[in-house]
């Protein structure tokens, strides 16, 4: 990239950025909470290294990637060597995938069986890694979309602070397309509590886009994973 490419993207990223932290400012003071509680994690599936540079150079260091052969490669560009970065892996996990994804992932959201569990367990052991894990509840009722039921969330939390090299760290969730965002992260929110009373270390709840930040500021998000109103449109799905 050009330097002067270089510094238009970045002039792009500092105005997208200020005002998605607005956003959280507002919805944080509506609800009494400090901005300061919640993490934003900047998800740049699709965009280059580059621009995962240009954020940290801007104060932001947790980066969410959802496929694991481009977050592989992103991660080790050698333009990001150096910086300190918290890698969030969003994306659903294929257990064959399970050595890779905890060879650069710090922290793990979307677990949503017993079997993917102890997979991320026995590759994290053999690799000397003890990332985070988030148990991933399912908020409609279409198994397709990932996530464990309400129901099974408590058993499935349980199983991921047994392993080992795992840590439990909280719960996560996407609300359901063209459903009520509030709705269903208030669901979030009582499965959270119900972990977080049988695991107080499970403080975590990773709920939110660039759509509907607000509503999971409202229910208790800690982590909101964000896209799109950072680093603009993706290309169509692949
Ligand atoms: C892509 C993605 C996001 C970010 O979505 P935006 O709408 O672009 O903010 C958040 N969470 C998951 C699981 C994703 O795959």
């Amino acid at each position: 990239m050009s330097a002067d490419d270089t510094a238009g993207r970045r002039a792009q990223l500092i105005s997208n950025l200020r005002t998605v932290r607005e956003r959280i400012d507002t919805a944080c003071r509506a609800e009494g909470r400090r901005p300061t509680e919640i993490t934003l994690i900047a998800v740049t599936k699709f965009f280059p290294a580059s621009d995962v540079r240009l954020l940290a150079e801007l104060g932001v260091h947790d980066i969410g990637e959802n496929r694991d052969q481009e977050a592989r490669e992103k991660v080790r560009d050698p333009s990001l060597e150096g910086l300190s970065l918290t890698m969030h892996f969003i994306g659903q996990v294929q257990t064959n995938k399970c050595a890779s994804v905890v060879s650069y992932a710090d922290a793990i959201h979307a677990v949503d069986r017993p079997k993917l569990v102890a997979a991320l367990d026995r590759a994290a052991a053999s690799a000397g890694r003890r990332p985070k894990v988030l148990v991933q509840v399912g908020l409609d009722d279409d198994p397709g979309r990932g996530g464990v039921s309400p129901a099974a969330a408590g058993r499935l939390a349980d199983a991921v602070r047994q392993a080992a090299s795992l840590e439990l760290a909280g719960v996560m969730a996407v609300a359901p397309l063209g459903g009520d965002p509030d709705a269903a992260f208030a669901r979030l929110r009582t499965v959270a509590d119900g972990i977080r009373a049988a695991h107080p270390g499970a403080t975590w709840l990773s709920a939110g886009m660039s759509g509907d930040l607000e509503a999971a500021i409202r229910h208790g998000a800690t982590h909101l994973r964000v896209g799109s109103a950072i680093l603009g449109s993706r290309p169509a799905l692949r």
